[in-house]
Protein backbone atom coordinates (compact mmCIF):
# COMPACT_ATOMS: atom_id res chain seq x y z
CA UNK A 1 0.00 0.00 0.00
CA UNK A 2 1.32 3.59 -0.83
CA UNK A 3 1.10 6.35 1.40
CA UNK A 4 0.33 9.83 0.20
CA UNK A 5 0.28 13.27 2.56
CA UNK A 6 -2.75 15.30 1.54
CA UNK A 7 -2.11 18.84 2.10
CA UNK A 8 -5.49 19.24 4.52
CA UNK A 9 -7.08 20.17 7.38
CA UNK A 10 -10.35 19.36 6.31
CA UNK A 11 -11.88 15.88 6.90
CA UNK A 12 -15.01 16.15 4.54
CA UNK A 13 -11.87 16.48 2.08
CA UNK A 14 -9.87 13.80 3.55
CA UNK A 15 -12.96 11.15 3.86
CA UNK A 16 -14.01 11.90 -0.07
CA UNK A 17 -11.18 11.22 -1.63
CA UNK A 18 -10.29 8.27 1.06
CA UNK A 19 -13.64 6.54 -0.25
CA UNK A 20 -12.76 6.89 -4.03
CA UNK A 21 -9.23 5.76 -3.73
CA UNK A 22 -9.97 2.55 -1.63
CA UNK A 23 -7.09 0.46 -0.06
CA UNK A 24 -4.49 0.61 -2.75
CA UNK A 25 -3.41 4.44 -1.19
CA UNK A 26 -3.73 6.02 2.95
CA UNK A 27 -4.28 9.13 2.66
CA UNK A 28 -2.90 10.84 5.76
CA UNK A 29 -4.19 14.43 6.29
CA UNK A 30 -1.52 16.67 7.92
CA UNK A 31 -2.95 15.93 11.58
CA UNK A 32 -2.28 12.49 11.11
CA UNK A 33 1.14 13.44 9.43
CA UNK A 34 2.13 15.81 12.92
CA UNK A 35 1.88 19.28 10.77
CA UNK A 36 -0.15 21.80 12.30
CA UNK A 37 -0.17 24.55 9.95
CA UNK A 38 -2.47 26.70 8.42
CA UNK A 39 -1.16 26.69 4.49
CA UNK A 40 -1.93 30.12 2.88
CA UNK A 41 -3.54 30.59 -0.18
CA UNK A 42 -2.31 33.81 -1.38
CA UNK A 43 -2.78 33.75 -5.19
CA UNK A 44 -4.75 34.55 -8.19
CA UNK A 45 -4.96 30.74 -9.56
CA UNK A 46 -6.85 27.80 -8.19
CA UNK A 47 -3.38 26.07 -9.73
CA UNK A 48 -0.95 28.34 -7.46
CA UNK A 49 -3.18 28.02 -4.54
CA UNK A 50 -2.76 23.82 -5.15
CA UNK A 51 1.17 24.40 -5.80
CA UNK A 52 1.70 26.25 -2.47
CA UNK A 53 -0.01 24.10 -0.65
CA UNK A 54 1.99 20.81 -2.10
CA UNK A 55 5.37 22.47 -2.14
CA UNK A 56 5.14 23.59 1.84
CA UNK A 57 4.36 19.91 2.98
CA UNK A 58 6.98 18.16 0.36
CA UNK A 59 9.72 20.96 1.70
CA UNK A 60 8.34 19.89 5.86
CA UNK A 61 8.42 16.06 5.10
CA UNK A 62 10.24 14.92 1.42
CA UNK A 63 7.03 12.70 1.41
CA UNK A 64 5.15 12.22 -1.96
CA UNK A 65 2.24 14.55 -1.39
CA UNK A 66 -0.83 16.30 -2.79
CA UNK A 67 -3.16 19.41 -2.51
CA UNK A 68 -5.91 19.68 -4.10
CA UNK A 69 -7.86 23.65 -4.30
CA UNK A 70 -11.17 24.14 -5.13
CA UNK A 71 -13.13 27.22 -6.89
CA UNK A 72 -17.25 27.82 -7.04
CA UNK A 73 -17.60 29.66 -10.42
CA UNK A 74 -20.15 31.52 -11.38
CA UNK A 75 -21.32 32.59 -14.34
CA UNK A 76 -23.27 35.90 -13.95
CA UNK A 77 -20.46 36.78 -11.26
CA UNK A 78 -17.57 37.09 -13.03
CA UNK A 79 -16.43 33.56 -11.93
CA UNK A 80 -16.47 34.63 -8.41
CA UNK A 81 -16.16 33.30 -5.71
CA UNK A 82 -13.73 31.41 -7.65
CA UNK A 83 -10.39 31.10 -5.85
CA UNK A 84 -11.85 33.13 -2.90
CA UNK A 85 -14.59 30.78 -2.22
CA UNK A 86 -13.29 30.15 1.24
CA UNK A 87 -13.42 33.54 2.35
CA UNK A 88 -16.21 34.93 -0.08
CA UNK A 89 -18.03 37.13 2.91
CA UNK A 90 -15.18 37.23 5.02
CA UNK A 91 -11.65 35.77 6.76
CA UNK A 92 -13.65 33.71 8.99
CA UNK A 93 -14.88 31.20 6.47
CA UNK A 94 -17.91 31.00 7.24
CA UNK A 95 -20.00 28.66 5.14
CA UNK A 96 -23.46 29.99 5.69
CA UNK A 97 -22.34 33.31 5.62
CA UNK A 98 -20.79 32.81 1.94
CA UNK A 99 -24.19 31.13 0.98
CA UNK A 100 -25.84 33.85 1.95
CA UNK A 101 -23.36 36.30 -0.35
CA UNK A 102 -24.30 33.82 -2.76
CA UNK A 103 -27.70 33.96 -2.87
CA UNK A 104 -27.86 37.93 -2.50
CA UNK A 105 -25.61 38.25 -5.27
CA UNK A 106 -28.08 35.96 -7.55
CA UNK A 107 -31.35 37.68 -6.40
CA UNK A 108 -33.31 37.85 -9.12
CA UNK A 109 -30.54 36.58 -11.76
CA UNK A 110 -32.06 34.11 -14.30
CA UNK A 111 -28.86 32.86 -15.59
CA UNK A 112 -27.84 30.53 -12.04
CA UNK A 113 -24.96 28.62 -14.29
CA UNK A 114 -22.13 27.82 -11.98
CA UNK A 115 -19.17 25.43 -12.25
CA UNK A 116 -16.72 23.49 -9.31
CA UNK A 117 -13.42 23.27 -10.27
CA UNK A 118 -10.70 20.94 -8.59
CA UNK A 119 -6.55 21.13 -9.34
CA UNK A 120 -4.79 18.99 -7.93
CA UNK A 121 -1.29 19.29 -7.20
CA UNK A 122 0.87 16.09 -6.99
CA UNK A 123 4.85 16.49 -5.47
CA UNK A 124 6.28 12.38 -6.29
CA UNK A 125 9.98 11.31 -6.01
CA UNK A 126 10.32 8.51 -7.20
CA UNK A 127 14.09 6.58 -7.47
CA UNK A 128 13.17 6.38 -11.91
CA UNK A 129 12.18 9.99 -12.81
CA UNK A 130 13.46 11.63 -9.80
CA UNK A 131 11.35 14.91 -8.47
CA UNK A 132 8.16 15.68 -10.70
CA UNK A 133 4.95 17.95 -10.73
CA UNK A 134 2.07 17.39 -11.94
CA UNK A 135 -1.62 19.19 -12.31
CA UNK A 136 -4.75 17.24 -12.27
CA UNK A 137 -8.27 19.57 -13.22
CA UNK A 138 -12.07 18.28 -12.83
CA UNK A 139 -14.99 20.30 -13.56
CA UNK A 140 -18.55 19.98 -12.48
CA UNK A 141 -20.93 21.82 -13.98
CA UNK A 142 -24.32 22.56 -12.66
CA UNK A 143 -27.20 25.49 -11.63
CA UNK A 144 -27.13 27.60 -8.22
CA UNK A 145 -30.07 27.22 -6.49
CA UNK A 146 -32.52 29.42 -5.35
CA UNK A 147 -32.33 28.24 -1.64
CA UNK A 148 -30.67 25.83 0.49
CA UNK A 149 -31.54 22.27 0.11
CA UNK A 150 -30.21 19.46 2.33
CA UNK A 151 -27.67 19.11 5.56
CA UNK A 152 -24.96 16.93 4.29
CA UNK A 153 -21.91 17.81 2.97
CA UNK A 154 -19.82 20.95 3.27
CA UNK A 155 -19.34 24.50 1.58
CA UNK A 156 -21.81 25.31 -1.39
CA UNK A 157 -23.14 22.27 -1.23
CA UNK A 158 -26.95 23.35 -0.33
CA UNK A 159 -26.93 25.77 -2.85
CA UNK A 160 -25.11 23.51 -5.62
CA UNK A 161 -27.13 21.43 -8.24
CA UNK A 162 -25.16 19.48 -10.67
CA UNK A 163 -26.32 19.15 -14.40
CA UNK A 164 -28.02 15.45 -14.75
CA UNK A 165 -29.30 15.45 -11.41
CA UNK A 166 -32.64 17.09 -9.81
CA UNK A 167 -31.50 17.51 -6.02
CA UNK A 168 -28.74 19.27 -4.41
CA UNK A 169 -25.20 17.72 -3.30
CA UNK A 170 -26.35 18.62 0.35
CA UNK A 171 -29.08 16.09 -0.58
CA UNK A 172 -27.10 13.06 -1.84
CA UNK A 173 -25.02 10.53 -0.08
CA UNK A 174 -21.45 10.81 -0.43
CA UNK A 175 -20.73 7.73 -3.28
CA UNK A 176 -24.30 9.90 -4.95
CA UNK A 177 -21.91 12.74 -4.91
CA UNK A 178 -18.77 11.36 -6.03
CA UNK A 179 -20.73 10.31 -9.39
CA UNK A 180 -20.68 14.07 -10.41
CA UNK A 181 -18.15 15.48 -8.26
CA UNK A 182 -15.39 17.96 -9.45
CA UNK A 183 -13.27 16.67 -6.98
CA UNK A 184 -13.90 12.94 -8.11
CA UNK A 185 -12.94 14.28 -11.59
CA UNK A 186 -9.63 15.40 -10.39
CA UNK A 187 -8.80 12.38 -8.04
CA UNK A 188 -9.53 9.93 -10.80
CA UNK A 189 -7.02 11.22 -13.01
CA UNK A 190 -4.57 11.36 -9.59
CA UNK A 191 -5.03 7.95 -9.12
CA UNK A 192 -4.59 6.52 -13.12
CA UNK A 193 -1.51 8.29 -13.00
CA UNK A 194 0.07 7.02 -9.55
CA UNK A 195 -1.13 2.94 -10.20
CA UNK A 196 0.68 3.54 -13.76
CA UNK A 197 3.76 4.11 -11.60
P1 LIG B 1 -10.54 25.02 -0.61
O1 LIG B 1 -9.81 26.33 -0.60
O2 LIG B 1 -10.13 24.13 -1.71
O3 LIG B 1 -10.55 24.35 0.72
O4 LIG B 1 -12.06 25.30 -0.89
C1 LIG B 1 -12.60 26.56 -0.95
C2 LIG B 1 -14.04 26.56 -0.55
O5 LIG B 1 -14.81 26.05 -1.62
C3 LIG B 1 -14.41 25.72 0.67
O6 LIG B 1 -14.25 26.42 1.85
C4 LIG B 1 -15.86 25.45 0.41
O7 LIG B 1 -16.63 26.53 0.83
C5 LIG B 1 -15.92 25.38 -1.10
N1 LIG B 1 -15.90 24.00 -1.57
C6 LIG B 1 -14.82 23.27 -1.96
N2 LIG B 1 -15.21 22.04 -2.34
C7 LIG B 1 -16.54 22.01 -2.20
C8 LIG B 1 -17.53 20.99 -2.40
O8 LIG B 1 -17.26 19.85 -2.82
N3 LIG B 1 -18.79 21.34 -2.12
C9 LIG B 1 -19.14 22.57 -1.67
N4 LIG B 1 -18.28 23.53 -1.44
C10 LIG B 1 -16.98 23.25 -1.70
Amino acid sequence: MHTLIFATNNQNKVNEIQSLVGEDFKIIPLKAAGIDIDIPEPHATLQENAAEKANTIFSLTQQNCFSEDTGLEIESLQGAPGVNSARYAGEDRDFQANIDKVLLNLAGTKNRNAQFRTVICLIWKDATHGLQTHYFEGICKGQIATEMHGDKGFGYDPIFIPDGATKSFAQMSMDEKNKYSHRQKAVTQLFEFLRSK
